[in-house]
């Protein structure tokens, strides 16, 4: 707890000189720009009537989360949490509904229509969790957030209509997750079902069907008749066990928030999943900019419940205000803890709101590779046909050298959307539109995300410039 002399004169609104003269009558020889003591500052405030206070300095957070990797020996087996995406229509909703109707008992709490942003399904003396929203854009923006709570992406695919565009943006917002995928091949039930083709189809994107000499586990299903839906719970229940998910349940909790709303009469309700440790009615809170003390804990059944350990999703009361999905929330020690971070990051954010993020660019790419901040340059193509789309993907990849792999993690034809924007910013991407442009709202987002969006109207320019890029040698644009 030291003051610089000139700090102290401003702070009393004095010379330094005269507060330099009343230091050396004190026997305390400095110069303006030394440092004195506290107490020392103290005596010479108290000539001037003033009482002085130590600024109490905010903790760094991450002193005050206590978040710590879990010895071997305490992890225990935890259910997998699934998310089903795919082609709009192809059953993603239905086949939600079809898993919750078949397998959550009903019970005389309220049953089964609990909302709360993900439900729990008991097979045997197993569990599976199921995020209520379908789709890989939530997906992939909880990823922009930080936050990945999937263990295993089910991906929908109408055995009628086979693959569509997006069950490959799909695939490929899997894929760039590292999250495994399971194939349902729904609507089995309807006369023009093929999925043989499916299978077929779905190789050019790189899943082989396991009886086709591959590792791509395919379930025929049918959301209407529920015929595949056991198998399907089966499989999942396989891969989960094949990843080894573990966490540990006895330590404080560390959890994602899913969904959040306010409620007409509870207030702030927010659901979290738990990733480790167990979440208790009474802990003190932070998530994300908001904090609180559990008031009530509520389970998918609309039971109150007094904990909820990992992978178990439940509903939160008692924050002060609204989180968003995708924060990430941590037990603290106390409130006072909870809310002293919560101040300190609202002040972050304050400071930060007109600071960018560091994402990778053309521009800087090269120095980025240099300080080794960059080993792949991720790139996502859009084109207005795919034989371009795939013709550039190709000559990009071939660009990879010894210090850089260039990645393509997705193609697409058409104008560059919102879900490739925030793909992008998941994972630290650029995109490069040939013959196509952002939409305004894909532009929008690109400008606060800080992901860079380069459009090309000739295929080898884009080439010339990411590989000037990766060699420093990019012409500023003027
Ligand atoms: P989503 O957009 O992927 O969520 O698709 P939905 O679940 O809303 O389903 C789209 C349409 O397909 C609805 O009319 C469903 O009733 C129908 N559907 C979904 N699954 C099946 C199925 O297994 N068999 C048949 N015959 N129809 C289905």
């Amino acid at each position: 707890d030291f003051i610089k002399v000139s700090t102290l004169a401003e702070k009393i609104k004095r010379p330094a000189t005269e507060i330099l003269k009343k230091l050396i009558l004190m026997g305390v020889m400095v110069s303006i720009n030394h440092e004195i003591s506290f107490e020392v500052a103290e005596k010479i405030a108290e000539q001037y009537n003033i009482l002085v206070e130590k600024e109490v300095k905010l903790e760094r957070e991450e002193v005050l989360i206590n978040d710590f990797e879990d010895k071997k020996e305490d992890l225990m087996s935890r259910p997998p949490v699934v998310t089903v995406m795919g082609h709009v229509d192809h059953g993603k909703t239905s086949l939600l509904d079809s898993i919750r109707h078949a397998k959550v008992v009903e019970t005389e709490a309220g049953g089964i229509t609990q909302h709360i942003g993900a439900y729990t399904v008991d097979i045997d003396e197993k569990k599976i969790v199921f995020l209520d929203t379908p789709g890989h854009e939530a997906f992939t923006a909880m990823r922009a957030r930080g936050a990945q709570v999937t263990d295993i992406a089910i991906l929908v695919v109408a055995a009628d209509d086979g693959v569509m565009p997006q069950t490959v943006e799909a695939i490929n917002h899997a894929k760039a997750a590292n999250v495994p995928i399971i194939v349902a091949i729904n609507k089995i039930d309807k006369p023009g079902a093929n999925p043989d083709r499916v299978k077929q189809e779905l190789t050019e994107y790189g899943l082989v069907a396991e009886d086709w000499g591959g590792d791509t586990i395919c379930v025929p299903v049918s959301a209407k008749t529920k015929v595949g839906i056991d198998t399907l719970l089966e499989m999942i229940l396989l891969v989960a066990e094949m990843q080894e998910l573990k966490a540990n349940p006895n330590r404080t909790a560390k959890g994602t928030i899913i969904e959040a709303k306010l409620d007409k009469g509870r207030g702030p309700v927010a659901t979290a999943i738990v990733q480790k440790g167990t979440l208790k009615v009474g802990d003190s809170v932070i998530a994300g900019n908001t904090y609180g003390k559990i008031r009530a804990l509520v389970d998918d059944k609309g039971k109150k419940v007094k904990s909820a350990g990992p992978s178990i999703p439940v509903e939160i009361l008692g924050l002060s205000e609204v989180p968003n999905a995708g924060d990430i929330l941590y037990t603290v020690a106390d409130e006072k803890t909870a809310r002293q971070i919560s101040e300190l990051r609202k002040e972050k954010e304050r400071q930060q709101y007109f600071a960018s993020t560091a994402k990778v660019t053309l521009e800087d790419l090269f120095s980025q590779i240099k300080e080794g901040k960059v080993k792949d340059l991720n790139i996502i193509v859009k084109a207005d046909v795919q034989g371009s789309a795939e013709a550039l993907k190709q000559s990009l990849e071939k660009l990879t050298n010894d210090e850089v792999r260039v990645r393509v993690i997705h193609t697409g034809v058409g104008a560059i959307s919102e879900t490739d924007i925030t793909l992008a910013s998941a994972s630290n991407a650029i995109i490069i539109g040939f013959n196509v442009r952002p939409d305004n709202m894909a532009r929008q987002l690109a400008e606060k995300e800080k992901v860079e969006v380069k459009t090309y109207r000739i295929i080898y320019e884009a080439i010339d410039d990411i590989e000037a890029a990766m060699k420093g040698m990019l012409e500023p644009e003027y």
